[in-house]
């Protein structure tokens, strides 16, 4: 009689935002789907791995990074996050519809890490200059390469545009709204073109990445939310952190989260300039979260069930019976830490989120410590 799971994470504690689940309890998989779930389960699985002391969580999803686009940006996903319990990624505008078929073929279909992305407004995506090539922009190209592609684009991207227009902007908004889909945009406003006309043309749904940036004015003159990002939030615009190199600024996170202004979704705008300094990986960007005072679950949710919401795929970022098994072993240390932000100061914490394994449907991708592996002395001769 074969064990009736391939595997079960025995001793952890689980936090499942979707499934409003937070205590302990053992998870079983089969076939890389979850199975069961309860408190406690017979030990009938190939394999059990102890994972006392850790927190279990739905695999981690970072919907703002950079996976493709030329040498300045882009890092291969899955030494950048598969050992921070990140198996799912969504690449930002870094292909548009001339070169989204490459980036496909050469990053997509070779990673383990789940890669999806929202596709730029500008043809040549981030490669050279072409985001400031109106030429380039084809809502209806955009578009028709997002429904011909649904399994791997979410919606579309539109950034670092400098022209006085809504060229950009508008765009990647119209071609949204021809895919049936949503638009993500890092704003750089003109005088012509405001941050609070941007947030007025989003249709519900719609993002706005790099909440905390000192590009856009979140905060008036006297440090408070301004009104109309209340109004957007309420009718259903989505703000994401995209932390960045130049995306996440404390003196804005602080106050806005004071008055109750996170983020909907934590992510990291991970690209080569922001891996090192900012070391804006997405454990480190969750711990700046808890160090900010927002509790572990909140966290959790906003990093895994939430942003499965935003970019809708609702088959993501939780732990149900029959799900994807991508699974992340989280540790929350405590000590003196110093988290850096886009200014390179640093605001302390007393918490750290650090990963200890990671499993991608089922699989064992990251395992810090060697527990899913057996006793080197049980395995000799080699
Ligand atoms: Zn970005």
């Amino acid at each position: 009689m074969a064990p009736p799971y391939d595997l079960i994470l025995k001793g952890g504690h689980l936090i499942d935002p979707k499934n409003n689940i937070d205590t302990p309890n053992q998870v079983a998989i089969k076939d890389g789907k979850i199975a069961a779930i309860a408190p406690d389960l017979p030990d009938t699985a190939t394999q059990i791995i102890d994972v006392s002391g850790l927190y279990i969580t739905p695999g981690l999803i970072d919907i703002h990074m950079h996976a493709y686009g030329g040498f300045n940006a882009w890092l291969f996903p899955d030494p950048h996050y598969l050992n921070t319990g990140t198996t799912t990624v969504v690449d930002t505008g870094s292909a548009g519809w001339q070169d989204f078929e490459n980036f496909k073929d050469t990053i997509m279909d070779n990673s383990v890490t789940r890669v999806l992305a929202f596709l730029n407004i500008a043809g040549g995506g981030m490669t050279g200059a072409p985001e400031q090539d109106t030429n380039g922009m084809s809502a209806r190209r955009c578009a028709d390469t997002i429904l011909q592609y649904p399994q791997h684009l979410v919606g579309t991207k539109s950034a670092h545009f400098g022209g006085l227009g809504w060229e950009s902007t508008g765009g990647a908004i119209e071609a949204a709204r021809l895919s049936n889909s949503i638009t993500m945009v890092d704003f750089s406003p003109k005088p012509e073109r405001t941050y609070a006309e941007m947030l007025a043309r989003f249709s519900p749904g719609d993002i706005h990445t790099h909440v905390y940036s000192t590009r856009t004015t979140l905060l008036n003159d006297q440090q408070q939310v301004n009104d109309y990002a209340w109004q957007a939030r309420q009718r259903g615009i989505i703000f994401d952190t995209g932390h960045g190199n130049q995306s996440f600024y404390f003196h804005i996170a602080v106050p806005a989260m004071q008055q109750g202004f996170p983020p909907d979704t934590i992510s990291t705008d991970l690209h080569r300039r922001s891996r090192l300094l900012s070391n804006a990986t997405m454990d480190t960007t969750m711990s700046k979260f808890l160090a900010l005072g927002m509790p572990l679950q909140e966290v959790i949710y906003r990093s895994t069930w939430r942003p499965a919401e935003v970019i809708r795929r609702p088959d993501l970022g939780h732990l149900s019976l029959g799900a994807e098994a991508d699974l992340a072993v989280l540790d929350v240390l405590e000590g003196d830490f110093k988290f850096v932000d886009s200014t390179r100061s640093h605001f302390p914490g007393r918490h750290k989120l650090q990963c200890h394994m990671t499993l991608r449907a089922g699989e064992v991708v990251w395992d810090m410590h060697g527990r899913s592996f057996p006793l080197w002395s049980d395995c000799l001769p080699y």
